[in-house]
């Protein structure tokens, strides 16, 4: 079918085309079968608001949900080309930064594939987040420009005026189709301003912040280090949601809504903080087209669902007034008067405080949904973080397990794991997960557990030669491939596994050498700005430095760390790990997503008692995952003792000493800055915010263990079969169907 296509609009034959001719032709090709499809419709809309969406490429994933991907992979083959290196082609949308992002683009391909009419509404951004580059060890930034002429965006006559306090912004809508698995489409609408340019953008990603005409949709989460910055998010967050509470109104006013049923017509579902201005921004809305305060208040209650992603602090974004003063004075004044409406004894739990607005407060006053992304982190929420909201409104508050989608993370990421599971327990799996069950039945198989393994290494074999192309380094598949990849954080505790890392190479340096050659494998890139986790990255980077110029220790252990992580190499990582490094500090890791993706490609999960990996210990037991470190509530507690004490571990335990003096050894700064080096060094000996030393100990003996354990092939891969069994629970189907019956209602 693409083959005529091409012929007849290319006027030549697929044979003699180039990749990027084919990429092109196959893109419009593609769109067109999708405009086919049609879009689900209903009386009640969901918009999914959210700053990111991590989307990934889109040639696969769409011609999956198609039913296309098999049919045009082989046209393509019968003239020697591949769909893989096609795809290769493709920029990846940078509209995203991790999980949040990931998880509302798992949603969008869930609510499409369930039938839901469900749009996700966000921003344009031209660069996004940046693209990371090293240099001299250490982590730059450069614009990610991806949006190329041909490209997935459909350009619409929709357009809105944004007022600001000085100016008013045009934007322009831009959307993206979503395509459900075997089912009609959804769209995600991305705004953009009209005025933005892409020349003001300086050195790397740094560019004038006060010009917003220019900049406003140029990066996403624009650095905020500065007042400028700060100011900077309060107009993109603004602009974002005075254009989805348009598009709302107008859309609801369509289906035949008189507004004052608004919520007969509309659900909003507010993705973390960022977006919770939409609330006061739907207030003057309806109020400027005729409706009561205090109605207009209350519609806006009916109508919003509030997620919470994190309870780290520096994430519940506060914002001074005077900002907001200065960038939308009447939504300052709208958000003053919801606050004195729930003004009550409780000060704590006020909007606004002092010279500070508290987003979070905000959309929970003025949901009437507020919940967390699993079981551990909603608890938490109820019971410490968000307590008192939740003696005030304890209907409100309820859990979410976080979930992925198959298609992408099974389907695309995997083929002959798909086609083994298809094989063995039918079709059924790809759109009912529950289907995995049958899997179980195989667990003593031996010809299923040893095709486990083979497929393992097949994947091990495919990432090797996509870092020799990408990094240039050489993977060994008979290795163990042990992988941490998600954002830098010293909650998620990259710098723990270094230590772990450090301790291997001594220990191989004094004679003790593992039983079998171990891969580390990094990716991650860190904020802009945040220091710390920049020094992390350099520590991984002179660590994979050293050992590799090492003759011996070479022999026993590669360190990796790759560039520039995303959902492009995700797809390449996951499905070949052997261990699933969730090490977050217990309490801090609200669900994670990737645990969930790595386990579904059977990998076997290392990890502390946190979020998600909570569900996932329940369901694989105890002999299927490997479990350390402290307890949540041990943590918490400690955090609420102040006794936390890093340089009394350090001096007691000589593992510990060892491994944290040596990051400013001499051989570490003939490859690194001791600046950077000293000071990570001094910041765990002093300071260790998030606790690396205090489960080092737990961590070496629970890692030594998993790597033992190993040995014994057919037990190993029969944890696998239990995991990726078990991983059924963790469809974004589930979770999308869960917030739709209970909060949604679609
Ligand atoms: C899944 C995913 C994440 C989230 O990973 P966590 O381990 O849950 O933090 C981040 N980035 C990318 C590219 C992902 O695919």
């Amino acid at each position: 079918m693409f083959n005529e296509y091409f012929e007849k609009t290319k006027g030549k034959p697929l044979s003699t085309a180039s990749d990027r001719d084919i990429y092109e032709s196959l893109l419009s090709f593609t769109a067109s079968h999708m405009q086919e499809r049609g879009y689900n419709a209903g009386k009640k809309k969901l918009y999914y608001i959210s700053a990111e969406f991590l989307i990934g490429k889109l040639l696969s994933s769409n011609l999956i949900n198609l039913g296309l991907y098999g049919a045009v992979a082989e046209e393509l083959k019968s003239v020697g080309k591949s769909l893989a290196d096609i795809e290769s082609i493709e920029p990846e949308p940078s509209l995203g930064n991790g999980g949040l992002g990931r998880l509302a683009a798992c949603f969008m391909d869930s609510a499409a594939t369930l039938g839901l009419p469900a749009d996700g509404v966000g921003l344009c951004y031209h660069c996004g987040l940046f693209a990371q580059k090293f240099k001299d060890n250490k982590q730059t930034e450069q614009p990610d420009y991806w949006i190329e002429d041909k490209n997935w965006l459909n350009r619409t006559d929709t357009q809105y005026a944004v007022k600001f306090k000085d100016f008013t912004l045009q934007s322009r809508l831009y959307d993206l189709t979503v395509t459900g698995y075997g089912n009609k489409s959804n769209r995600l609408r991305l705004f953009d301003a009209e005025t933005v340019s892409e020349s003001i953008i300086k050195d790397g990603i740094a560019f004038d912040k006060k010009d917003v005409d220019s900049n406003l949709t140029l990066f996403l989460y624009p650095d905020d280090s500065d007042d400028n910055g700060k100011k900077l998010r309060v107009y993109q967050q603004y602009f974002m949601v005075s254009c989805a509470a348009q598009l709302i109104l107008d859309e609801a006013v369509e289906r035949g809504s008189n507004l004052h049923d608004l919520a007969d017509f509309a659900v909003v579902q507010i993705n973390d903080t960022h977006p919770a201005m939409v609330i006061p921004e739907l207030v003057r809305l309806l109020t400027e087209r005729g409706i009561d305060f205090t109605e207009a208040a209350g519609i806006v209650r009916n109508v919003c669902a509030y997620t919470n992603h994190t309870i780290l602090a520096e994430a519940l974004e506060k914002w001074p007034v005077k900002y907001l003063e200065e960038a939308v004075p009447e939504i300052m004044q709208i958000t003053r008067r919801l606050d004195l409406m729930v003004k009550g004894a409780d000060e704590t739990c006020a909007i606004v405080q002092g010279d500070l607005v508290h987003m979070a407060h905000l959309a929970i006053h003025f949901s009437f949904s507020v919940n967390g992304v699993a079981a551990l982190h909603t608890e938490i929420l109820k019971n410490v973080e968000l307590k008192k909201f939740y003696d005030l409104y304890p209907d409100k508050f309820n859990n979410k397990t976080n979930g992925i989608t198959f298609r992408r993370w099974l389907i695309g990421a995997n083929p002959d794991l798909t086609e083994l599971i298809r094989s063995l327990t039918g079709d059924g799996f790809l759109t009912d997960a529950d289907r995995l069950k049958d899997l179980a039945m195989y667990e003593n198989d031996t010809d299923v557990l040893s095709a486990l393994d083979t497929i393992k290494t097949k994947n091990k074999l495919r990432l090797k030669e996509f870092l020799m192309k990408k990094e240039g380094v050489v993977l060994r598949e008979d290795s163990i491939f042990d992988i941490q990849a998600k954002r830098l954080h010293e909650y998620k505790r990259q710098q723990l596994n270094a230590l772990y890392i450090i301790k291997k190479y001594l220990d191989i340096k004094d004679g003790k050498y593992p039983d079998r050659h171990l891969t580390f494998i990094f990716a991650a890139k860190a904020a802009p700005s945040y220091v710390m986790a920049k020094d992390i990255i350099h520590l991984i980077l002179c660590l994979s430095k050293l050992v590799a110029a090492d003759p011996v220790a070479s022999k026993y252990m590669t360190v990796v760390m790759i560039e520039n992580y995303n959902v492009s190499v995700a797809e390449k990582l996951i499905p070949a790990c052997d261990i699933s490094e969730q090490i977050s500090l217990a309490s801090k890791e609200a669900s994670g997503t990737g645990n969930m993706k790595f386990m579904l490609n059977g990998a076997v999960t290392l990890g502390t008692l946190d979020g998600a990996n909570v569900e996932i210990a329940d369901f694989v037991g105890k002999d299927n995952i490997y479990i350390f470190g402290k307890s949540a509530k041990e943590v918490i507690d400690l955090y609420k003792s102040g006794r936390y004490n890093p340089r009394a571990l350090y001096s007691k335990n000589a593992d510990i000493r060892r491994a944290v003096d040596f990051i400013s050894d001499t051989a570490m700064l003939k490859i690194g800055d001791g600046t950077s080096l000293r000071r990570l060094q001094s910041d765990l000996i002093n300071k260790d915010y998030f606790m690396a030393l205090l489960d080092f100990e737990d961590y070496s003996k629970t890692k030594d263990k998993a790597f033992a354990d190993y040995e014994d092939r057919a037990a190993w891969a029969r944890k696998t079969l239990v995991n990726i069994s078990k991983a059924r629970y963790f469809s974004s189907d589930r979770t999308v169907s869960e917030y739709n019956r209970e909060i949604w209602k679609l």
